[in-house]
């Protein structure tokens, strides 16, 4: 499928109109596997052409959002609006060639145009009514004052036909395209106004010497114009990989109503770059027999091809993105854990604003302490942002809840507790200084070792689930702040 020696050039390029879509975000996962797959380059291409919604901050967000992922691009992005003159020269040469031509139909004309097709029960298309004007007719047209776009000629009888990398044989008439295309905004009949996306992609691609466009297949259309366009232009067409829609549970295209839709959202829900880009790969992708489907980009890369790519729309499965996110976490080590989880509690205002702050051991500024905290979090982890509930308690006194007060009322609960408090030495302690303390104090108290274990639970984080009770006691011990809940319940 790729002839060995031709270099593979692919691209992503994003509008930057809005954060990273997921989807724009998958198709990059895919340009990026071929390209590793086949030891090419994976560029990138800001198409920032339609000047009123494209915004720096966005194409800040898509970088960074790309530098997150792994998704590391080859040079520097070409920016498409600096590319403008070459559009331009592109339409001159259209125009000289007679493969395009000024068209005078006002807004006006076209509205009425597409309310008689409506009317007729047809599909709307451009009559390509200005596309063999006399020279007198034109100069009627322009001494009316009349702007002009620039279209492009689409014969009906055309026959556009691609190999396809996901879809196979692909076969497009020339009347299923809407008629002549306009290729360049209206403007004053004696300049070429804004070119638009289909030209200019081709313009750019060529120029970019792209070898494989992979994009969605919402792009299907536009590439059938886009053949054309590179036929008219002579220059040599890439080949064409459409790959599958990302669909919402109920089956439809993933859109902004189903809340979370751009990469920066899941960063902030938690998630790891590790489980986003191995789950988006599995978007579409099949790994093949024996792969699992736990692995790294650059392990997924040595495996890829099209052949595995499927053709339905692949739906969400947030089920499936938990697990690989919780598989990433618990992987990793505590100090990984403290790591990732430091400046979400920082955020939260649980730590001093500077790091580097002398910190008494044993103190929640302790690095030590916070390690300890990580290291018992880490293991019950789904997404990243657990560790900020789940680490609550260790920060802030917790509220008793009914099931604790319950408890703390119940049967040789107070006795317990007020043995064990009576022994609790000020300070840090070993986990078998504690495994001691409790034995003493329920033999002092005369109760079971449950009915402790339970209440001190109750004591310490007010609620009678959570980690494990050692740890969680040995961390609020030094502070003095294990002491001060165990005083509290009584
Ligand atoms: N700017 C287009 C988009 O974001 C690019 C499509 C393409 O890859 O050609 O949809």
């Amino acid at each position: 499928m790729v002839a060995t020696g031709s270099a593979v050039r692919v691209r992503l390029a994003p509008s930057p109109t809005g954060t990273l879509h997921i989807g724009t975000a998958r198709t990059a996962v895919f340009n990026w596997l071929f390209a590793h797959r086949h030891g090419g380059q994976f560029l990138l291409r800001i198409e920032d052409t339609d000047r009123t919604r494209s915004k720096p901050e966005y194409t800040a967000n898509i970088l960074e959002g790309l530098a997150w992922l792994g998704l590391h691009w080859d040079g520097e992005p070409v920016i498409q609006s600096e590319r403008i003159e070459a559009h331009r020269a592109a339409i001159q040469q259209l125009l000289d060639s007679g493969r395009a031509y000024r068209c005078y139909a006002n807004e006006a004309e076209l509205t009425e145009m597409r309310e008689r097709q409506a009317a007729e029960n047809r599909a709307p298309r451009y009559d390509n009514r200005h596309r063999d004007l006399s020279p007198e007719q034109e100069q009627a047209y322009i001494a009316e004052g009349r702007e002009a776009t620039v279209r492009f000629r689409i014969d009906d009888d055309a026959e556009i036909t691609w190999t396809d990398l996901v879809r196979g044989e692909m076969r497009w008439a020339g009347s299923d395209l809407g008629g002549d295309m306009v290729i360049a905004r209206r403007a004053p009949a004696d300049q070429i106004g804004d070119p638009l996306y289909n030209l200019v992609v081709v313009v750019d691609d060529a120029a970019m010497a792209i070898s494989h466009v992979i994009r969605g297949e919402d792009h299907i259309a536009n590439t059938a114009k886009q053949l054309l366009l590179y036929g008219a232009l002579g220059a040599t067409a890439p080949v064409f990989a459409h790959t599958p829609l990302i669909l919402n549970q109920e089956g439809k295209k993933l859109s902004k109503r189903d809340g979370v839709t751009s990469v920066s959202d899941f960063q902030r829900m938690g998630y790891t770059a590790e489980a986003l880009a191995n789950y988006m790969t599995l978007l579409g992708w099949s790994p093949p027999e024996g792969m699992g489907e736990r692995f790294t980009l650059a392990e997924a890369a040595a495996a890829f091809d099209f052949e595995r790519v499927n053709r339905a729309g692949a739906r969400f499965d947030w089920d499936k993105l938990n697990w690989l996110n919780s598989q990433v976490l618990h992987g990793r080590s505590p100090a990984a854990h403290r790591e990732a989880l430091v400046p979400l509690w920082r955020a939260e205002g649980w730590l001093p604003a500077d790091p580097s702050a002398d910190a008494a051991a044993g103190s929640a500024a302790d690095p030590a302490w916070q390690e300890q905290l990580a290291a018992l979090l880490g293991p019950s982890l789904v997404l990243l942002a657990d560790g900020v509930e789940q680490a609550r308690p260790f920060f802030e006194r917790p509220e008793l809840s009914e099931a604790a007060v319950k408890q703390l009322a119940s049967d040789g609960a107070r006795p317990a507790l007020q043995a064990l408090l009576e022994r609790l030495p000020e300070g840090a302690l070993s986990s078998e200084q504690a495994q001691a303390l409790l034995g003493d104090a329920v033999s002092a108290a005369g109760v079971k070792k449950g009915v402790l274990m339970k209440s001190l639970r109750a004591a310490l984080l007010g609620s009678l689930q959570g980690p494990d009770l050692l740890s969680t006691w040995l961390l609020l011990q030094p502070s003095g702040e294990a002491a001060a809940r165990i005083q509290r319940s009584l």
